[in-house]
């Protein structure tokens, strides 16, 4: 398979320079020639399949033609160590958990599979593939997870001294193996900035094999397409379901575009955001305005100018009319987010985050106004990550924090520190790969 940019068709790569690199230079999103279906054979089967078969099928559509079957297969077992489970409100809204990995959110299943794929890409170079990510708290997280004990690779996590909380910096200092951690003595700009110098530095990046393991790159989509696929075969046979996706910079909705076009019967998708509306606002008004983003309590969907939208766009042939017909959009207040959390408790006894409370929203409005339908809601995050939200609102201390976080309080923090100047990073790097 070949891989374009979305600025530029004639801009073709493949497998590995579309995975390794992330981005193309013209700061398009890179995008496979064709997007792959899966046959009859498959949907008349679907229902009967596991979560390791989907996904098995789902990743050949896409990387059989490059990465042979064992491999392939070792990649997907190795995403898929935990469930995606459909847990039922009542008989037309359900939500469908993502956050049973590791660091308990939905990134787990695209930073798994990318780190995976990325290790078999480069499994013949000179050097290991070192992954640099400059992080405020969750991405650095989710990455390190993903990447820790794969063979191949290592990591080098750059975080702002004393502004991560206290089980993030445990995330990031805590796992060991080939995972390391600079404490910079700055803000989270300043580690971002180090980063971008050592990716500037050619000599630097070629010799280190260095990769940004960047959150919009196409390797970590396609993982997310497995569960929407996962999810509709939990359903009732017949029930063709209405998808509700959380969403920020709208990786995890694209995902659910490419589930549809592998095939999925999908009623029609909804895209839930709180005040950062720029995508409801265009489904409605067909007006695309991208704006700096406004802070609230569902954070992970700060975002004024969603990084797949191009991709979306690129999915319905750039056609305004296209994409409406299958997204409808809405947005939420904080106030009615938190309303939601509550109202979710109260009526069925279930603990939900302000992401998925966002959705949940969105799903209740699109079924009052399209009655008949059955939702089914992504819930992309654990509720013990948003302590305040959930604490504010259901009482201190009501929201378990899963055991595999917990642990990590008694680990030990192992962290080297730094300071901004670029030289000493790029000395430390030279002297430590
Ligand atoms: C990243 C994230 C989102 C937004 O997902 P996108 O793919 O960027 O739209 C929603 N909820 C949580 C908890 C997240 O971490």
């Amino acid at each position: 398979m070949r891989y374009h940019s979305t600025n530029n068709p004639n801009h073709r790569v493949d497998l590995k320079e579309a995975i390794i690199r992330s981005l193309p230079p013209d700061n398009g999103l890179y995008m496979p020639d064709t997007l792959p279906t899966l046959g009859s054979d498959f949907w008349s089967s679907f229902r009967t399949l596991d979560f390791h078969e989907i996904g098995m099928a789902v990743a050949s559509a896409f990387f059989g033609e490059d990465v042979p079957s064992p491999a392939l297969r070792d990649i997907v077992t190795g995403t898929l160590e935990f469930d995606a489970p459909v847990h039922s409100l009542a008989p037309d809204d359900h939500i469908l958990e993502l956050f049973h990995g590791p660091t308990l959110a939905f990134k787990d299943f695209g930073a798994r599979f990318m780190a995976r794929l990325m290790a078999w890409l480069t499994r013949h170079d000179d050097h290991l593939l070192t992954v640099l990510v400059a992080t405020s708290g969750d991405t650095g997280g989710a990455v390190a997870s993903a990447f820790h004990n794969v063979p191949g690779t290592r990591v080098v996590i750059l975080y702002p001294q004393g502004k991560v909380s206290g089980l993030q910096e445990k995330q990031l200092t805590a796992l060991g193996g080939n995972i390391t951690a600079l404490e910079i003595d700055g803000s989270f700009d300043d580690c971002q900035a180090l980063v971008k110098s050592a990716f500037l530095d050619r000599e630097l990046s070629e010799q280190y094999n260095l990769t940004s393991a960047n959150s919009i790159n196409l390797s970590r989509l396609v993982p997310q397409s497995f569960y929407y696929i996962h999810a509709a075969r939990q359903l009732d046979e017949g029930t063709k379901p209405v998808f509700v996706i959380p969403s920020g910079n709208f990786g995890n909705l694209t995902a659910g575009l490419l589930a549809m076009k592998l095939g999925l019967p999908v009623e029609h998708f909804v895209a839930a955001t709180n005040r950062n509306d720029v995508v409801p606002e265009y489904l409605q008004t067909g007006d695309y305005q991208p704006r700096p983003s406004q802070p609230t309590i569902s954070n992970a969907m700060d975002v004024g100018a969603p990084s797949n939208f191009v991709r979306m766009q690129a999915i319905f042939g750039n056609s305004w009319e296209t994409m409406k017909s299958h997204i409808s959009g809405s947005s939420y207040s904080d106030d009615e987010t938190r309303a939601a959390i509550r109202e979710i408790n109260a009526r069925f006894g279930y603990q939900i985050d302000p992401h998925g409370a966002v959705g949940w929203l969105a799903a209740r409005d699109f079924r009052a106004s399209h009655p008949g339908t059955t939702t089914i809601t992504l819930e992309t995050a654990h509720p013990s990550k948003f302590p305040d939200v959930m604490d504010a609102e259901l009482g201190a201390g009501k929201v378990e924090i899963p055991e595999r976080l917990a642990i990590l309080a008694d680990r030990e923090k192992v962290a080297t520190p730094l300071g901004i100047g670029t030289r000493d990073f790029h000395h430390w790097l030279r002297a430590t790969l």
